[in-house]
């Protein structure tokens, strides 16, 4: 078989650990027989990022504005025991956060679905995406202890010199005070890059806040969304047959409960946090959650959920057999593959990567599956496998199906 040709490449973000060892397995064994690979490649792995001062995360970003899709392996944000493990120059930043920050993005989380892997709630048939608003809030905000006999007021000067100011309490005891923002063209953004994956991917979408208790705060939340919805969306909405609705938060978590799944859920910074890590584990696994970042000017970048799996590295390191899990990451290339596809009009590379993600899913399916699922599959016939023979299997499987 001749391999499917690309004409636009893709940015590839390589990155470190027990992931950087896998991501050169896929490659090797599932993307490169197959497809005539063609990437951009930027290697974030820890100490490439420090020999660089971190510029080759920027300019991986930068790339990425320029072709439209990167796909992004697990990186170290470093902290203290990484600054002597890797004889850092700096503590340098999360790659993560740099990326958002530069392509303004909205994540949104999604888990993989397969017999024998049951999510606690019996109804979910179909995935739960959860879109999380990664600005400001209480990630940017300013605290206090107050003092019993304090007065505390929000005050806020305008450009002009004048001020508003507005009590907050008197403190009669001891008591604490917070302070946040938000901004309303990131909630534009936010709002953009939602519509858009909805119609993306024909599912509705709801959006959440708790707008009766915050009438001003939440409430511009919703009034942005519905702004937008009206002027842009609407029709476009109507044409796909997909519907676009706001709820109070309350009400959607007890509605998500007693769903089948299938929709997009759109969370405020915090919500999102908290949600995401219930939806995630609810389907059963970190390892079975794909995450893309979406800006809202059309870009994307794929990744897994997950870390660098550190503790299985150290391991691999000193020669001993590891089984992980190699599913959220292998979805990162097939979506940046299906993507890259469908903006280059190149119908073969979009049809590899879905026949690649069925070969993955039935291999769990049959039975073949690394430690981690092995421990939640209810399936009788289950084998656990290493991390290299997983993708064998996989391959096995994809030949099958090509
Ligand atoms: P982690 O790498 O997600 O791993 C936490 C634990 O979850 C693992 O020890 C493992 O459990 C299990 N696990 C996660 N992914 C798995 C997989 N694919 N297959 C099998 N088991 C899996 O999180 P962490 O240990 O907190 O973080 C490690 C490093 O990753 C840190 O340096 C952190 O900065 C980085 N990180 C990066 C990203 C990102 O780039 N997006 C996200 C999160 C964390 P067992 O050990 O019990 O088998
Ligand atoms: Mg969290």
């Amino acid at each position: 078989m001749a391999k499917i040709p690309m004409t636009t490449p893709l940015v590839e973000m390589d990155g470190d650990e027990m992931t950087r060892i896998i991501w050169k397995m896929i490659k090797d064994i599932l993307i490169t027989p197959y497809v005539d690979l063609k990437t951009e490649y930027y290697d974030l792995g820890l100490e490439h990022r420090n020999e660089t001062n971190d510029q080759v995360t920027v300019e991986s970003a930068e790339a990425t504005k320029k072709y439209g899709v990167a796909v992004k392996c697990a990186t170290i944000t470093p902290n203290a025991a990484r600054m002597t493990e890797y004889d850092l120059k700096e503590m340098w930043k999360s790659p993560n956060g740099t990326i958002r920050a530069i392509l303004d993005g909205t994540v949104f989380r999604s888990p993989i679905i397969v017999k024998g892997i049951t999510p606690y709630i019996p109804t979910w048939k179909k995935p739960i995406t959860i879109a999380r608003h990664a600005y400001g809030d209480v990630y940017k905000n300013t605290e206090m202890i107050v003092e019993g006999g304090s007065k505390a007021e929000l005050l806020v000067t305008k450009a002009d010199g004048t001020t508003e100011t507005s009590l907050i309490h008197e403190f009669k005891g001891d008591g604490i005070i917070q302070g946040m923002h938000n901004l309303d063209d990131s909630i534009g953004s936010f709002a953009r890059a939602c519509f858009n994956y909805a119609l993306d991917l024909k599912q509705d979408i709801w959006f959440a806040t708790k707008d009766t208790i915050s009438k001003k705060y939440d409430h511009t939340f919703k009034d942005i969304f519905q702004e937008i919805f009206d002027n842009d969306y609407k029709e476009k909405f109507e044409e796909a047959g997909i519907e676009y609705f706001y709820t109070l938060i309350d009400d959607a978590v007890a509605r998500v409960v007693r769903s089948d799944g299938g929709y997009i859920w759109a969370c405020k910074n915090y919500d999102g946090d908290v949600m995401s890590d219930m939806i995630a584990t609810a389907f059963g696994s970190l390892a079975m959650m794909t995450s893309v970042l979406v800006s809202p000017d059309g870009i994307y970048e794929y990744e897994a959920a997950h870390g660098t799996v550190q503790r299985h590295y150290y391991k691999h390191l000193k020669g001993e057999e590891t089984s992980t899990n190699s599913v959220a990451t292998l979805f990162a290339w097939t979506g940046a593959l299906r993507k890259r596809g469908e903006l280059d009009g190149n119908k073969a590379l979009s049809d590899f990567a879905d026949k690649l993600e069925q070969a993955t899913i039935k291999t769990i399916e049959d039975g073949v599956m690394t430690g981690d699922l092995y421990l939640l599959s209810t399936l009788e016939n289950k084998k656990k496998v290493n991390t290299e023979d997983f993708l064998v299997a996989i391959n096995d499987r994809l030949k099958e199906i090509l």
